[in-house]
């Protein structure tokens, strides 16, 4: 089944700038899937309006599910709680109950690998760290879908193939759909099922490669 079907979309946004035109698009569940693609050839944008919070302004954009969760480059963790309690968050917002909040949170910290910090805070841990925490807060909602936005940018080298392996893993272990927003084209071909290239001025899809054969 498809989780997102894009038909000849396209963004202007309030002070004129086409961002993206003539996008066609499909993502299956389950799917991994990156867009790669220059600064500025509307990657963020199209990645924004695949998870609903931004809306295309021609053309027509169906999702399947609202169990979506976003990962940015900034793991954005809040310096006065702990790993623990930065990943309860979302489901503190939606009301759930603290003991329950407890278990789930310590059952995503466990996914990336970060049971014994539970009860560190954000600033005694290295940047690699920060961004599990940041992954285990959007699992722990249990949702559908992933939207990534260059979240290793900010990362080293070996660090970031070390959160490669550990999201490659994640999503073998789960019926998660990744879309990937990344300007490195070894990165976006070394993750996924599919690589969405994009162009520039405006933002449109240049070529879809699918690398499925490539897998091992
Ligand atoms: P990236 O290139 O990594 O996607 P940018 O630095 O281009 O990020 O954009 C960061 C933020 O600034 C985004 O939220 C984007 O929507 C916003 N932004 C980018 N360009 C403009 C612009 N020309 N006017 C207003 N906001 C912008
Ligand atoms: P990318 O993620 O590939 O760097 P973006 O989606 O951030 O690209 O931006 C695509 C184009 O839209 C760029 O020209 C950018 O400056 C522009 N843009 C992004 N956000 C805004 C915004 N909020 N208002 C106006 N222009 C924007």
């Amino acid at each position: 089944a498809e989780a997102i079907r894009i038909q000849d979309a396209g963004k202007q946004y309030e002070n004129g700038t086409l961002a993206l035109s003539n996008i066609h698009l499909s993502v299956h569940e389950g799917e991994f899937v990156s867009l790669v693609g220059p600064s500025g050839c509307g990657k963020s944008t199209l990645l924004r309006i695949m998870a609903g919070l931004d809306q295309a302004t021609s053309g027509k954009v169906q999702i399947q599910s609202e169990q979506a969760s976003f990962v940015f480059q900034e793991a954005n963790l809040m310096p006065w709680r702990t790993v623990v309690a930065n990943v309860a968050l979302p489901l503190e917002i939606s009301g759930v109950s603290a003991a329950e909040r407890k278990q789930r949170a310590l059952a995503a910290l466990e996914k990336v690998g970060l049971t014994a910090h539970a009860d560190s805070y954000p600033r005694q841990l290295s940047g690699g760290m920060k961004m599990r925490v940041s992954i285990a807060r959007a699992l722990v909602s249990e949702p559908k879908l992933l939207f990534m936005d260059e979240p290793f940018g900010a990362l080293d080298e070996m660090t970031r193939h070390r959160l490669h392996e550990e999201l490659l893993n994640i999503w073998m272990n789960s019926n998660l759909t990744i879309v990937f927003v990344t300007h490195s084209v070894f990165e976006a071909v070394y993750l996924s099922g599919r690589v969405v290239a994009m162009e520039a001025h405006p933002g449109t899809i240049k070529q879809i490669i699918p690398i499925e054969e490539s897998y091992p």
